[in-house]
């Protein structure tokens, strides 16, 4: 239930609704706007009607159900979209979130070197997996906890952003420590134990869209981490499966625009895992612009034809700066920068 707030109710009228929805066996989840102060409500259904006798509270205006089932990331409670802060940038807001990097994190000079590269063409943030989530276990699976220190040392020497997986539990602490955002991949979406361990801690997460994931579905895997107290949540759609081959994923674009008007969390697109392709990913990752994408993550590798995994989707550098060369075009006519 939403517990709306006169505009004119004072602090303590706000805290008094706060302590009665806490009596009543519900977790309150107060969000101060400019105008009025709306109360979330958040537990079982059932005893909603208790819940409801607190419009005749004083300072209290109306009292209503949350309609969807995503009840924390939706915008029945909160209208307006959210801005993450992630050290000196922000993500949801004018500011559009560029992350790019290889699939995986394979030795030192290929980190520093693509890291110094996507830095110089305008990127914010560097991705590089040191747990990889493959689809075969006889695929490379990553360089683990000594990827995550030459992502550090990468970190170090250019001012940008970890973004790394976090594929386990057991690891979300170990990956924290090292990440600035912490990625669950497409495979782990419906991970419910990764994401509620996720949503106590205090660093941002980006969720992937499962391979099979509606938009429901991918709501209601950020509703597990925000519901833990994480607030910090970063949509990523990544493409899904169809009966199409020729690309390796479908990249559903309308999710962006229907996303957001169902929920205030930021979205992002992967146009690289989306396509598999590398004419593809430029194109792509251009018309996640005017879709209304809070940012873009993009495969970069110094050497793709040696690459370790995703060589084939991967850009090379220098495309990648001409890219966001392109980039900042379309970026200026949807009013954000980098
Ligand atoms: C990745 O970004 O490294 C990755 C494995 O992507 P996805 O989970 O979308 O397949
Ligand atoms: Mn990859």
């Amino acid at each position: 239930m939403i517990i709306v707030m006169q505009q004119d109710a004072t602090k303590e009228q706000i805290e008094h609704i706060i302590d009665r929805i806490k009596d009543l066996g519900y977790t309150p989840h107060p969000i101060y706007g400019e105008k009025r102060t709306v109360v979330g409500a958040i537990g079982d259904e059932r005893g909603k009607f208790r819940l409801e006798s607190l419009a005749s509270v004083p300072g209290v205006d109306a009292v209503m159900p949350i309609l969807t089932p995503y009840k924390l990331v939706g915008t029945d409670l909160k209208g307006e979209h959210s801005v993450i802060t992630i050290g000196e940038h922000t993500v949801g807001g004018d500011e559009f979130m560029l992350i790019a990097g290889p699939c995986s994190v394979e030795s030192r000079e290929q980190i520093i070197t693509t890291a110094k590269a996507v830095k110089k063409a305008g990127a914010q943030y560097l991705r590089g997996g040191a747990f990889k989530p493959r689809t075969s276990p006889y695929a490379f699976q990553g360089l683990e906890e000594e990827g995550l220190k030459l992502l550090k040392e990468a970190s170090d020497i250019t001012g940008l952003k970890i973004v790394t997986e976090v594929i386990t539990p057991t690891d979300v602490l170990l990956v924290a420590k090292y990440a600035d955002v912490l990625q669950v991949g497409a495979r782990n979406m419906t991970n419910f134990s990764l994401l509620k361990d996720l949503g106590k801690i205090t660093k941002p997460v980006i969720l992937k869209r499962g391979l099979s994931a509606t938009v429901q579905d991918l709501l209601m895997a950020a509703e597990y981490i925000v519901s833990e107290g994480n607030e910090d949540v970063i949509l990523c759609e990544r493409g899904i499966r169809t009966f199409e081959t020729a690309t390796r994923n479908t990249l559903d674009l309308s999710v962006v625009p229907l996303i957001r008007k169902r929920s205030h969390l930021p979205i992002i697109v992967d146009p690289s895992h989306a396509t598999g392709k590398r004419p593809l990913v430029g194109p792509m990752a251009l018309a996640s612009i005017p879709a209304g994408a809070d940012g873009l993550m993009i495969e970069v590798h110094p050497n793709p034809e040696e690459a370790f995994s995703d060589g084939a989707q991967s850009l090379l550098p220098d495309e990648f700066s001409e890219l966001v060369k392109e980039m900042k075009k379309y970026l200026k006519l949807a009013g954000k920068r980098l």
